[in-house]
């Protein structure tokens, strides 16, 4: 199901150009626009819902949600990251950062990573 005005769904549609790295059935990953690392992409699910909370409430959530999980560690290895190491975040609501309203995985890497984050 996709959502009129929201941005990954208007990227999955082509109404919105990207940098695309990879794709399937279920799954894009492109480029995030603002990269806050050398490598910096974005793995998003085909299907509009709103956070990883919705995603988990629906039939066979777990099993799509690892799969975004799967996908992610797959182009962090595809992209040289395995050994040195990389990070995935899912922004989660307002209080979590959340800014675009479609489920969302970071994949980051290629530089040294700090903790706390912001
Ligand atoms: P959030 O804050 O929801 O976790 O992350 C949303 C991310 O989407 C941000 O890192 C932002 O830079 C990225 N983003 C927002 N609009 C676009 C867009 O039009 N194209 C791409 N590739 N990324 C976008
Ligand atoms: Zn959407």
């Amino acid at each position: 199901m996709n959502e009129p005005s929201c941005v990954f769904c208007r990227i999955l549609r082509g109404e919105i150009p990207s940098q695309k790295l990879y794709e399937d059935d279920a799954t894009i990953v492109v480029r995030d626009v603002n990269p806050q690392a050398p490598l910096h992409v974005l793995v998003v699910p085909r299907e509009h819902v709103q956070d990883i909370a919705g995603a988990l409430q629906r039939q066979g959530g777990e099993e799509r949600v690892g799969k975004l999980f799967s996908t992610a560690v797959r182009i962090a290895a595809d992209q040289g990251l395995a050994a040195g190491g990389f990070r995935l975040v899912v922004n989660t609501g307002s209080d979590g950062g959340q800014t675009v309203g479609h489920l969302h995985l970071h994949l980051m890497g290629g530089r040294q990573m700090t903790w706390p984050p912001g």
